[in-house]
Formats: structure tokens, C-alpha cells, sequence
């Protein structure tokens, strides 16, 4: 028999932070409004959304549960330490893009908004993450670089070294978004959209091995790790997207080995 105590609450199921995913439950049958804009609820009554890494202010969910009656409750990120780095003395050429390049960089980063901006009604996402390579991890969520006294845009994914060639396979279903053989800073780039906008990005590939509108199942091969773009070595540069907000898939796949 149902505890009638919990009935009417909305919970957390993980620790809200900076650059977190939270996830949540309430009653089925529940709405759910996330600083008064509606948010998706799964069926079973499990919703998602994001924090940026540098939100400090609570948000507050308000849900209006089956039998009328509602509830709020504000969620507050905890705060998380972001490794900076300050390297001085570069030439200036490698610090800004030439200009020539610069409405190339806006057009390719407008392609990659417009493919994390959706917000689909399955469910993937529900399910959780695994990594999509296994290796070393050589650069962190949230690390950012000060150059020549201007800092730059942070990192937003988790970088995993492996050799070029390597099989990237689906972290979890969803849907192909995007594919891109060749944007500037991130060479051949994919995004795969789990729903209720959560989306995966994968740059730098060799080879993307499936196509837009493709609905993929986990376990299933994406594409190869490579170095195209702007990498320094064969690697996948991995990110997470709640919509616009971009969060650390490292908070939600597994630990490695
Ligand atoms: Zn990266």
C-alpha cells in the first residue's frame, strides 16, 4: 500500500550543483513549472532540467499534483571549484581567430544552439548515461583558460583521450540532431537529443557514422574518435546539454573501470 506520507512532494533523486543535471519526481499525472514556465513530466512523473556552472540562485519548481492540491520547493546549486588556468605571453594571433573565420565560428555555433534548443517528448534520458569511450580523462567540465589577461569561454565537456579510430558508442538512446563533417574549432561534430532537452555533443571526430533524424539505441556506434578541428590529439571532447544550459556529463555516467 502507498505510504500516504510522500504522496504530494516533489523529489530530488541527485544532489542539485553547479553545471549538474537534477532529476526529478513527482506524482503522475503532475505539472510542473520551473521558475514559471512549464517543464516536461515523464508519464511516470520523473522530470530533468540543468544548472549553469556559475548559477548561484535558487530556482524554484511548483507543481500542482492530481488531486488539485500544490507545493513548491526552491532548489539552490551547490557551489563546485573549476580549475583556472593563466598563460601569458602568447602570440596574439593564437589567442584571438583571425577575422576572416569569425562569421564561420557565429554560423556554426548557431547550427549547434538550434540543435540543443528542442525539447521532445521521448523519454531516453530517463534511463541515465554510460561513457561513450572509455580512457583517460584529460580535461574537465567548467576548467578555463585566461590568455594574455583575457579569459576565455570555459570548457563545457569532459575530455577522454583514446586512440584515433576508436568506436564511440551511444551514451543512451535518442535521436541524431545534427551532424557537421567540419566546423572550425570542432572539427566533425554530432549532437544526439535523449528528450526533454537533454542532448549529447561529440566533436573532433573522424567519422560520424550516423545520420540526422536517426533514432539510436544505447550501445550503438556513433562514429570514430579523431582530431579534427582544433585538437591537439586524438581524443573525444564530450558535452551535455540541458537545452541551452550546458551541464558535466561526468556527474552522471558511471565511474570508469
Ligand atoms: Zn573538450
Amino acid at each position: 500500500m502507498a505510504s500516504p506520507v510522500s504522496a504530494d512532494t516533489i523529489e530530488l533523486l541527485n544532489d542539485p550543483v553547479q553545471g549538474g543535471l537534477v532529476k526529478g519526481q513527482v506524482p503522475a499525472g503532475s505539472a510542473l513549472e520551473l521558475d514559471g514556465k512549464e517543464i516536461q513530466v515523464t508519464a511516470e512523473g520523473r522530470f530533468v532540467f540543468g544548472f549553469n556552472r556559475d548559477d548561484t540562485e535558487a530556482r524554484v519548481l511548483a507543481a500542482r499534483f492530481p488531486d488539485g492540491s500544490k507545493a513548491e520547493k526552491s532548489v539552490r546549486p551547490g557551489k563546485r571549484e573549476f580549475r583556472v588556468q593563466e598563460i601569458d605571453g602568447l602570440p596574439p594571433e593564437q589567442v584571438t581567430p583571425p577575422d576572416d573565420v569569425l562569421e564561420r565560428i557565429r554560423s556554426e555555433a548557431r547550427l549547434v544552439a538550434r540543435a540543443r534548443d528542442r525539447f521532445e517528448g521521448h523519454e531516453d534520458w530517463v534511463e541515465g548515461f554510460d561513457w561513450p569511450v572509455e580512457g583517460r580523462i584529460s580535461g574537465e567540465y567548467g576548467s578555463q583558460r585566461i590568455l594574455n589577461g583575457e579569459p576565455r569561454q570555459p570548457h563545457f565537456g569532459v575530455d577522454i583521450a583514446a586512440p584515433d579510430g576508436t568506436p564511440i558508442k551511444a551514451p543512451a538512446g535518442g535521436v541524431v540532431s545534427m551532424t557537421h563533417e567540419d566546423m572550425y574549432f570542432s572539427g566533425a561534430t554530432l549532437v544526439v537529443d535523449h528528450g526533454h532537452g537533454v542532448s549529447t555533443t561529440y566533436l573532433h571526430m573522424s567519422e560520424i557514422s550516423v545520420e540526422p533524424g536517426q533514432r539510436v539505441h544505447r550501445g550503438d556506434l556513433l562514429g570514430k574518435v579523431g582530431a579534427t578541428g582544433r585538437a591537439t590529439g586524438p581524443h573525444l571532447c564530450w558535452r551535455m546539454n540541458w537545452g541551452s544550459t550546458r551541464v558535466d556529463p561526468a556527474l552522471l555516467a558511471p565511474p570508469m573501470e
